[in-house]
């Protein structure tokens, strides 16, 4: 069966979307541990991240740096961390995290909450500020 992140690809269901190309696709996570993380994945489905193959693998990562840095020009942040776990959703993924300020919790436990219509201003705001 199809991961839900792939449906989020195919557009089987909604997301947040921030940006996409032939083989990475980026959108909100709906559960935020701070206003803007976001979710990076390759639209092959795989797992677990490190069974992708290498250059898969360092795909996403470049795609991700790309979705870094409009996060850090479009939200004002100190800089954006990244964050694998990847025991929820068994497709592989980074989170992006926005880091606002020295100390911030960076923790992926610890969801906030932002209303629908500041998501949708987030990522358009993202959007805006990154060129794939
Ligand atoms: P993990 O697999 O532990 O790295 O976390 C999976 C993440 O996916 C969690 O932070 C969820 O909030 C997020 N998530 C699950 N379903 C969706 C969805 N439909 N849209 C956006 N994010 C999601």
């Amino acid at each position: 069966m199809a991961s839900i992140f792939t449906k989020i690809v195919k557009g089987e269901i909604p997301s947040y979307k921030i940006a996409e190309d032939n083989n990475y696709f980026a959108f909100l996570d709906i559960n935020p541990i701070a206003e803007g993380h976001t979710l990076v994945i390759p639209k092959k489905e795989v797992d677990y991240i490190f069974d992708l193959n290498d250059e898969t693998l360092s795909g996403l990562i470049q795609f991700s740096k790309k979705i870094a840095k409009g996060i850090d020009q479009a939200l004002g942040t100190i800089r954006t961390g990244i964050i694998v776990e990847g025991l929820e959703v068994p497709h592989a993924h980074v989170h992006l995290i926005p880091i606002y300020y020295d100390g911030q919790p960076v923790s992926l436990g610890k969801k906030i909450n932002v209303p629908e219509e500041r998501m949708k201003e987030v990522a358009t705001l993202i959007s805006n500020s990154v060129e794939v």
